[in-house]
């Protein structure tokens, strides 16, 4: 996609690591914060509806998209204050999480080292709380720079305001629309905490003859291989990461499964146990199949893969096919991660295969 305001008929397959078949109506890209209000009152006067895509990593996208597409391509990192102990800094939406984290490491900056290697964008980031090995992104968060759609008006929301919470916020539950993300307001520390309580982390440190790291690239460094491992690249092998959530089962449900699983790993959430989706995929015996274009990632089956050609229309009958199947073995409800957009289908239990878009 080229940089440019009000691009008509733009493909979007390139620009989604799924690799699906897409077309926006209108794409835009503003560059800073004059542009971004233009476009969306440009958008409001002509009564157009407009999405963002930031990275195109966590999107399933329906082949024909209405309205705009905004690809907020705001960028920059300044830091706003220093301390012995901390740097603030604020930095654009339009930066690749990674690069930011590389930046952190590099500086010797800690808090979001356990994050390396996420695909997608700063503004993304907050939307559903980014976590990975015991960080969430929310942990850093000063607050999020964001554009009012109301009035076009400008604020920075302060972490309380953002409602927080596993791999959710406000931007996607009770103020969805109601803003645009601009950009991100980080505290990250000048003092290194190591945070390697993740059996996968810890044991790649280990590997690494780091069993006790002293620098946050060291942590950044085992993330990356182990979800280099782990997980495909989406330029091989077009995917949008994790397909579903972590479900959380109340503390009976738990109970009852640990007595058909006794192995089954649960921990301790809000309202309950959170166990692992990919560990129920597998026991379902959905690791490693594939239907037509799309494969169950054999190494790890929370992802779902386009080995090419593949329609959303396809990801869709897989994926429901795996929620119908665990709520049938297990009876918890697998959420989906990805968001869908263009698609007027939800992914449930029992809801038909039919009448779908893609
Ligand atoms: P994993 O490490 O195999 O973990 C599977 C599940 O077990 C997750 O729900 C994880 O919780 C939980 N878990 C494992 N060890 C734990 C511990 N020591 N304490 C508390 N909970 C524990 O997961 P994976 O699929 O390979 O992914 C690796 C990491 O990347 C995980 O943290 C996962 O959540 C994260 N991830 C995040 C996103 C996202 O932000 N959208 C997408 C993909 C993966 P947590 O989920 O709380 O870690």
């Amino acid at each position: 996609v080229r940089d440019g305001l009000w691009m008509p008929s733009v493909r979007l397959d390139r620009a989604n690591t799924f690799g699906l078949p897409a077309e926006a109506e209108f794409v835009c890209r503003p560059k800073h914060l004059d542009e971004l209000r233009t476009v969306v009152a440009e958008a409001q006067k002509r009564g157009l509806e407009w999405w963002v895509m930031g990275g195109g990593s966590n999107l399933l996208l329906g082949p024909q998209i209405g309205g705009v597409c905004l690809m907020p391509a705001i960028t920059g990192i300044k830091v706003v204050v220093e301390t012995e102990d901390d740097v603030t800094l604020d930095v654009g939406a339009g930066v690749n999480w990674h690069e930011l984290v590389r930046f952190a490491v590099g500086q010797g900056w800690s808090g979001i080292e356990n994050l390396a290697l996420i695909p997608g964008t700063v503004g993304a980031a907050p939307i559903q709380n980014i976590g990975a090995y015991g960080v969430e992104i929310a942990e850093s968060t000063v607050g999020v720079h964001v554009l009012r759609c109301a009035d076009l008006g400008q604020e920075l929301l302060p972490a309380e305001a953002c409602g927080f919470s596993y791999r959710s916020s406000v931007f996607k539950t009770t103020a969805k629309g109601r803003y645009l993300i601009t950009g991100l307001r980080l505290c990250l520390s000048r003092r290194f905490v190591a945070r390697d309580d993740y059996p996968d982390v810890a044991q790649e440190l280990r590997r690494m003859g780091l069993a006790q790291p002293v620098h946050p690239a060291q942590v950044a460094e085992a993330v990356t291989r182990v979800r280099r491992r782990k997980l495909p690249d989406w330029r091989r092998f077009g995917n949008a990461g994790s397909f579903f959530q972590n479900p959380v089962v109340s503390t009976e449900h738990f109970a009852r499964l640990q007595r058909d699983i006794p192995d089954l790993a649960g921990y301790p959430a809000a309202k309950g146990y959170k166990v692992s989706a990919a560990r129920l995929i597998d026991l379902a015996g959905w690791k490693g199949r594939r239907e037509g274009a799309i494969l169950v990632w054999p190494r790890q089956p929370l992802v779902l893969v386009n080995t090419g050609g593949g329609t959303a229309s396809q990801v869709l009958t897989l994926a429901e096919r795996i929620v119908n199947d665990v709520v049938r073995r297990f009876a918890v409800q697998l959420v989906p991660e990805v968001q869908l957009v263009g698609i007027s289908h939800a992914i449930s239990a029992e809801s038909s295969a039919q009448d779908r878009q893609g």
